[in-house]
């Protein structure tokens, strides 16, 4: 008999989430039926999504979340024992998938681990996954970038934001990365090959931007929202497009006291401004095409990744805690 682990939702997240808002328990899972196979979780991912899109699940759910996992039982000739899946099946352990039920939380069903070479399977939860597709479709669909232009991405020594300015140095743009330390903006420069950076907490951002962008800005990525988004905003050139990705410097905020609209409307009317919201999973019909141009561009040596890897799955709270505030340069993982 298997037992599982997980951590169910037992409060909602009041401003910043807290551990007691989740509880550790045991579950004991039943014998295989046909058709369903066993996984084991080798890796987990923590994203600043789920610290609102949990609020939509009664309580007592599973912490929702992506991970990699090794198949160790099957009764599924497609899943045999040894390969490894890609789900959204929660913060937990050990789990039972058949195929006929959908457990997922994300409109996408758990799919076998394409093949990446000698590649570490957690980069399916990054570069080779979803944070990496976000980064690829809403750069090139939203953002449409041409080689010449400017662009700023807020959040940038994150998982998307680094791998949206090395697309747009692939792209040949003048790439511009906000972020929240001077180590990250070094990180930046030095290793991923952005042009700038601007440490929001020790500089102004308004005055630095004009001075490394004095031809201003023609495409925003905006993973943060906030103040930062719209000292963007006012620098933005004739048809610049936005491409509103997350708004993480918010999802800690009682949303009944903030406030409900910044004055962006002169910005936009007056230069004429393209502002576009998006979810990644609008581009499912195409994920492999994501995944598949992304491995080619790190097997070309053109897309670098990092990972702030946090060991052993009694630590997932303080891992998903420390990205929310900023300890992770690029993508947050926990090792199970
Ligand atoms: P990151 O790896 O970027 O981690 C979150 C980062 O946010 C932290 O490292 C921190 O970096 C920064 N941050 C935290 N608080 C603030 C704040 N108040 N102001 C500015 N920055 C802050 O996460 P992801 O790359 O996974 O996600 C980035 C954004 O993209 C998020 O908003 C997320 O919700 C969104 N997203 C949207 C998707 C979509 O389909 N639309 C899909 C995936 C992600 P720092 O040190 O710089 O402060």
């Amino acid at each position: 008999m298997v037992k599982a682990k997980k951590y169910v939702l037992i409060n909602y997240f009041v401003n910043q989430p807290k551990p007691t808002d989740l509880k550790l328990v045991e579950e004991e899972l039943p014998p295989l039926q046909d058709e369903e196979y066993l996984v084991e979780a080798e890796y987990f991912s923590v994203d600043p999504y789920m610290r609102l899109y949990v609020l939509n699940f009664p309580l007592g759910t599973t912490m929702i979340g992506g991970q990699v996992a090794k198949i160790i039982e099957s009764k599924n000739p497609t899943f045999p024992v040894g390969k490894r899946i890609v789900g959204y099946l929660g913060w937990r352990t050990h789990t039972i998938i058949s195929p006929n039920i959908d457990n997922s939380f994300a409109q996408q069903k758990p799919y076998l681990l394409p093949d990446i070479g000698d590649l570490p399977s957690s980069l399916s939860l990054g570069v080779l996954g979803m944070p990496g597709n976000t980064a690829y479709f809403g750069l090139l669909e939203i953002c449409k970038p041409k080689s010449g232009e400017t662009i700023v991405i807020s959040g940038a020594a994150g998982a998307v934001g680094s791998h949206v300015g090395q697309i747009a140095k692939i792209l040949g743009l003048n790439v511009i990365g906000i972020c929240g330390s001077d180590e990250k903006c070094k990180w930046l420069v030095e290793e991923m090959g952005f042009d700038f950076a601007i440490n929001y907490k020790t500089m102004p951002v308004a005055a630095r931007l004009r001075e490394v962008a004095p031809q201003g800005v023609d495409c925003y990525f905006d993973n943060v929202g906030g103040d930062i988004s719209g000292i963007v905003m006012y620098q933005m050139n004739l048809f610049g497009r936005v491409a509103v990705c997350g708004s993480i410097s918010s999802y800690d905020a009682d949303t009944s006291s903030l406030p409900k609209c910044a004055i962006l409307q002169p910005a936009l009317v007056t230069n004429q401004l393209k502002m576009e919201g998006f979810i990644v999973r609008r581009w499912l019909d195409r994920w492999n095409e994501g995944v598949i141009q992304n491995l080619q561009w790190i097997r070309e040596g053109k897309l670098r990744y990092r990972e702030t890897v946090t060991k052993g799955f009694e630590n997932m709270f303080d891992a998903f805690i420390g990205m929310l505030h900023g300890d992770n340069t690029g993508k947050a993982i926990v090792q199970a």
